[in-house]
């Protein structure tokens, strides 16, 4: 969030914590919306179609998605979920969020979970939970016992059922248990947003949902969408490359220096090892993704953040498996930018004189 106004401000352009939109939309009829929701701002620009009901639609979208994914409203899927954990209730949720718990479980089970959709007890240990603003939230140094005891309340995986009818509950085994969806959700938003986008004639847009960009189509001038991806050392906006996206793919960043805290001098990120409970220390300042399944992009960032990069590139370069099937740009603390080969056209680096150095990666 910290470098997001400002882009906003002095170029009026769409953003994302990790990556902004550098592309000119002045001289064309596209529409934008800033909205605030799932606890970020998010922007979409439509270039073709009926732009302002399309528009209206896709924040009606996300809207509707928050309502039902959103752990701070009582009524929603995700808290009634949580509230019956341990219970033995199966609770009743909307076809959307089986849809996400099962992607969810997928990129859990994939990850060898590196990716946990049910952290959110030691999410709320550090603070890190209910409360995502970061002028509210309170944050602390949980103990080790405290973690300890709360490890085993995560792991266990949502049990979705479908019913003969179209229906689906959900049930987590354990009291105490409580699923959190902040690393997967605004990026599943993304389709839907897409869906409405397109059911209004549009064709070309792009979509900044909180760290994640859609490209749908491409620019006004048949060109790529152009992306910043964010230097995750800079203390103001600096941006460490720039990548070509286009024709329905998404970009997904996950870094600490998106949400983190200091406490006697060390500073603790939200990316939880959920085989620690403590922040991610895997070598990475951020990953990005780029793949077709913006749900997947999301949940894959956050991933790949806790793996590291050397269990990252493998999995990339094994050829099978959902990593394989994205690009990835991993940033790591040694300043080495590793950017995989299908990005390369388009790329422009700009982290040079910042000290980085930056190197293809190819199969
Ligand atoms: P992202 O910015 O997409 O990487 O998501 C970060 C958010 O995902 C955090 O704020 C938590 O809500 C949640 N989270 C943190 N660590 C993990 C993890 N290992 N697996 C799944 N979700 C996580
Ligand atoms: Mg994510």
């Amino acid at each position: 969030m910290k470098r997001l106004l400002p882009l906003l401000l002095s170029c009026a352009l769409l953003a994302g914590c990790g990556a902004g939109q550098a592309s000119p939309s002045a001289g064309t009829d596209a529409d934008t919306q800033y909205f605030f929701a799932m606890d970020t701002i998010m922007s979409i620009t439509a270039y073709d179609g009926d732009t302002s009901a399309a528009l209206v639609a896709a924040q009606q979208e996300v809207n509707r998605l928050e309502a039902l994914w959103s752990r701070t409203r009582p009524e929603s899927d995700v808290s009634r979920l949580n509230d019956h954990a341990g219970d033995g209730t199966a609770v009743p949720i909307q076809p959307e969020t089986a849809r996400l718990l099962e992607t969810a479980a997928a990129a859990a089970q994939e990850s060898g979970l590196a990716f946990d959709p049910v952290l959110a007890p030691v999410m709320d240990a550090w603070g890190f939970g209910l409360t995502e603003s970061e002028t509210t939230a309170v944050h602390r140094v949980p103990s080790q016992e405290e973690l300890s005891a709360l490890l085993p309340l995560t792991r266990d995986l949502p049990q979705v059922t479908a019913g003969e009818d179209g229906s689906y509950t959900a049930a987590l085994p354990l009291t105490g248990q409580a699923a959190d969806l902040g690393g997967i959700a605004k990026g599943a938003s993304a389709a839907y947003v897409v869906d409405a986008l397109t059911a209004h004639g549009v064709e070309n847009a792009i979509l900044s949902l909180g760290g994640n960009i859609t490209a749908l189509g491409h620019r006004p001038d048949g060109q790529p969408f152009r992306v910043l991806v964010t230097d995750p050392l800079a203390s103001e906006d600096g941006y460490l490359c720039t990548i070509a996206l286009e024709g329905g793919l998404t970009c997904s960043t996950s870094g600490g220096y998106e949400r983190y805290f200091e406490s006697d001098g060390v500073t603790y990120h939200h990316i939880i090892d959920p085989s620690t409970g403590y922040p991610a220390q895997s070598g990475l300042l951020s990953v990005t993704t780029v793949a077709a399944d913006p749900a997947l992009a999301d949940a894959w960032s956050t991933a790949l953040f806790v793996l590291g990069p050397d269990r990252a590139l493998e999995l990339w370069r094994s050829g099978e498996g959902t990593v394989a099937g994205m690009e990835l740009i991993l940033v790591t603390q040694g300043q080495q930018v590793y950017v995989t080969q299908g990005l390369e056209e388009g790329l422009q680096f700009h982290g040079e004189e910042a000290g980085y150095t930056y190197e293809i990666v190819r199969r």
